[in-house]
């Protein structure tokens, strides 16, 4: 665990450039390849971390998983939502689902993104027996606005197509959800006990710091493999044994740690708690 930051924020969008700074500070230096999960893909951190030659890897999301409910508002059908009309001759022209063409009227910048705006003909949309469907309550003729993808995005969106950049982000969940797993069902740190963000922020930074020194120990163990999987029974024996169980649900823990051991065959002396191969926990 190289960073601890709060926030009250609802939601990720705005934490990632925040926590970039944070690890440079305590590691000396930025990460070359960011992955995170898609609450922190917006066109912003794109940019962001492109501009600081960073490679962000975070699952976009298509644009239909975010039209559809501006859409119902307007009462457009989904089988005409902008995601339908396809784009034609290298971005210039739209394709509506009547097989008719949009062209680009012109250009909007909203929140700092630039967008084509593209109309279809008025009297194509009048003569069309889907007009209610596709213009919905503002009627024809219809338009759409499409976002011009810059440079950085564009790269961005192809690197997220390529398939050893998918297997890499496989990995993420599994190593980077694990610490919040420890705190939480291992050692049952659900809610902060005090108020404030200074303060629940130490207490944060408190809680990190025990896993990281768990993980310091596991890993500087003399003959311990480091590819040893910390979900193992094995080492939740060693934690329940090890570190200083003392309250009634610590002990519970403990008893149903040491009986999982003891039903993988394993023996409660330090000794046996390196399998011989880590291949039989995974
Ligand atoms: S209303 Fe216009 S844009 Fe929509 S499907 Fe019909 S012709 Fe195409």
């Amino acid at each position: 665990m190289v960073g601890v930051t709060m926030s009250s924020a609802a939601n990720d969008t705005q934490e990632l450039m925040p926590a970039l700074k944070q690890v440079e500070k305590n590691c000396g230096e930025l990460p070359v390849v960011v992955i995170a999960d898609n609450g922190y893909a917006t066109r912003q951190n794109v940019e962001q971390t492109s501009a600081q030659e960073i490679e962000l890897i975070a699952p976009w999301k298509a644009d239909s998983s975010r039209e559809a409910g501006a859409c119902a508002r307007n009462g457009i059908d989904e089988e005409f939502v902008p995601s339908k009309f396809a784009l034609q001759r290298g971005g210039k022209k739209l394709l509506c689902p009547a097989g008719k063409m949009l062209v680009v009227i012109g250009q909007k910048t909203h929140h700092g993104v630039r967008k084509n705006v593209f109309e279809a003909k008025e009297r194509e949309c009048g003569a069309c027996p889907w007009v209610k469907k596709c213009c919905g309550r503002k009627g024809g003729p219809r338009r759409i606005e499409r976002v011009v993808e810059s440079p950085a995005m564009k790269k961005y969106l192809a690197r997220m197509k390529r398939p050893e950049v998918k297997q890499l982000y496989r990995q993420r969940s599994r190593i980077a959800e694990f610490p919040h797993m420890w705190a939480k069902a291992a050692k049952k740190w659900r809610r902060f006990s005090v108020r404030g963000m200074a303060k629940a922020g130490m207490e944060a930074l408190w809680v990190m710091l025990a896993y990281n020194v768990t993980q310091w120990i596991r890993l500087g163990r003399p003959g311990r493999c480091q590819e040893f999987c910390v979900n193992s029974p094995a080492v939740l024996m060693f934690r329940a044994d090890y570190t200083g169980c003392t309250r009634a649900e610590d002990k519970a823990l403990r008893r149903r740690n040491l009986s999982a051991g003891s039903a993988a065959g394993i023996r409660r002396d330090r000794a046996q708690l390196v399998p011989a191969s880590c291949e039989s926990w995974r």
